[in-house]
């Protein structure tokens, strides 16, 4: 039983998935003397499944106010019939997959879409804000528990990885959102909780990180790189291992993407140029 502050207790996997490297954590938050509401749900895969279970009786099985999704991939929606089916409560996600979940189900009246910024009321002075965070996912949230401090940012900020990126653009604006919230620790779908000092600066770090990314590629172009190969071999190490071409690549066109959208870099084809 780890309990991560006054209102979190984080139920912590090894589930060796080499993409996100420290495990996976789910998350109840609440008062088990009162209420509660579970953070995803974790892989298909039985044994996980089994571990939440485990892990809410332990806790003395608390009512289940709510299932919160941070977003529809199956490593966090994997065990959700199962939990459900045990549990009985209502599931909370993002408008966009209310349908997938519903068909899950087979019971729309059990799936209710999140709005932005809404809070979900827990016990007298503690909420729960829903922050939607697209980037990851264009379905990704973030919620964030201002009275712990805490930011559970599911797939948006991992704890010992960066995350994959479907689209960069609203992806640091999402980061440059959660950044405004005054959080002290992370709590991440994957990966470590990140407790302070260095929970207060992590998203920001991610950012940095993302940022110092863009201004390499910027300063690659203007040094004469047009292909995603002449600028991914311009930034990373000559040695690179092999394996890694096609991530590292596909990160780089990634940031491509974001400064051809803000009109700071011209596409022609495959060639890229910086906008006259
Ligand atoms: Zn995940």
């Amino acid at each position: 039983m780890s309990k991560t502050s006054e209102h979190i207790y984080t139920m912590h996997i090894d589930d060796g998935a080499p993409s996100h490297p420290g495990g996976s954590n789910n998350y109840f938050v609440g008062d088990p003397q009162k209420k509660m509401v579970i953070i995803d749900t974790g892989d298909y895969e039985r044994k996980w499944t089994k571990s939440i279970i485990e892990y809410y009786v332990q806790l003395g099985k608390p009512p289940i106010e709510a299932i919160l999704i941070t977003h529809g991939h199956g490593d966090h929606t994997g065990g959700l019939d199962r939990l459900q089916d045990l549990v009985g409560c209502p599931v909370r996600c993002h408008p966009d997959l209310v349908g997938k979940l519903s068909r899950v189900l087979g019971d729309e009246s059990m799936v209710i879409p999140l709005e932005d910024r809404e809070k979900i009321h827990l016990d007298r002075s503690v909420d729960l804000e829903v922050i939607f965070t697209p980037g990851h996912e264009v379905d990704h949230v973030c919620y964030y528990l201002a009275c712990d401090g805490v930011m559970f940012t599911g797939d948006a900020v991992l704890g010992a990885s960066s995350t994959s990126v479907r689209d960069l653009t609203s992806y640091m604006k999402s980061l440059e959102l959660i950044t405004t919230y005054e959080h002290d620790t992370v709590c991440p779908a994957h990966g470590p909780v990140v407790p302070p000092p260095k929970g207060k600066d992590l998203v920001q770090w991610q950012l940095d990180h993302r940022l110092s990314r863009e201004r390499q590629v910027l300063a690659a172009l203007e040094k004469g790189a047009l292909s995603i190969s002449d600028i991914r071999s311009s930034i990373y190490p000559s040695d690179l291992d092999e394996r890694l071409i096609p991530t590292a690549e596909s990160n780089v066109e990634r940031h491509l993407d974001k400064l051809v959208d803000e009109g700071r870099v011209c596409r022609t084809d495959s060639i890229f140029n910086i906008a006259q």
